[in-house]
């Protein structure tokens, strides 16, 4: 799924668990807050959905091998850029109008996707942790390659459930 995709949901979902209190206070709440951001983003990606391609970077996870030199892999980045920046100002001009503190949205919008940042950094270290990681998300990932109409839709409806659920059940 697209950063954007995941930075709201793991953002509004930390924003909306920091107003709960209750018997998860303090520290533990922001603790609590990134485990649940952190599991939305493997729920999210097992829906079938659409991604802009990234060529170069599908490359390299199958091949493991960065070519920095390549422009494509710095076009893919920018591309990649360009969509957490987006997702990161959708989720603050919310946060401001749902008056959520801007804590949890950082902790929420980064944890949201920390699967992503650390897939990406197991193609430059040999680091066995980010390895097996790498290995758990691709197989949790969904097979399934929907067309971009229909997967963006499964992916709107997929926030649109979530959102629901947060904000009114
Ligand atoms: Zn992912």
């Amino acid at each position: 799924m697209i950063l954007t995709s995941h930075i709201i949901v793991g953002g509004l979902l930390a924003g909306q668990l920091s107003t709960y209190g209750g018997s998860i206070t303090g520290m533990a709440n922001y603790f609590f807050q990134a485990a649940i951001s952190l599991a939305s983003h493997y729920l999210l990606d097992m829906v079938p959905h659409w991604e802009y391609p990234i060529g170069e970077f599908k490359r390299i996870s199958e091949t493991h091998e960065p070519q920095l030199a390549k422009k494509a892999f710095w076009f893919d980045l920018a591309k990649v850029g360009a969509d957490a920046l987006i997702g990161f100002s959708i989720l603050f001009l919310s946060g401001y109008f749902l008056e959520i503190g801007w804590k949890s949205l950082i902790i929420g919008g980064i944890f949201g996707i920390l699967p992503d940042s650390l897939s990406f950094l197991s193609w430059f270290s040999p680091s066995g942790v980010l390895q097996t990681h790498n290995k758990f998300h691709q197989s949790i990932h969904t097979k399934i390659k929907a067309g971009s109409k229909l997967g963006i839709a499964t992916q709107a409806a997929a926030i649109g459930i979530i959102l629901t659920i947060l904000f009114f059940v």
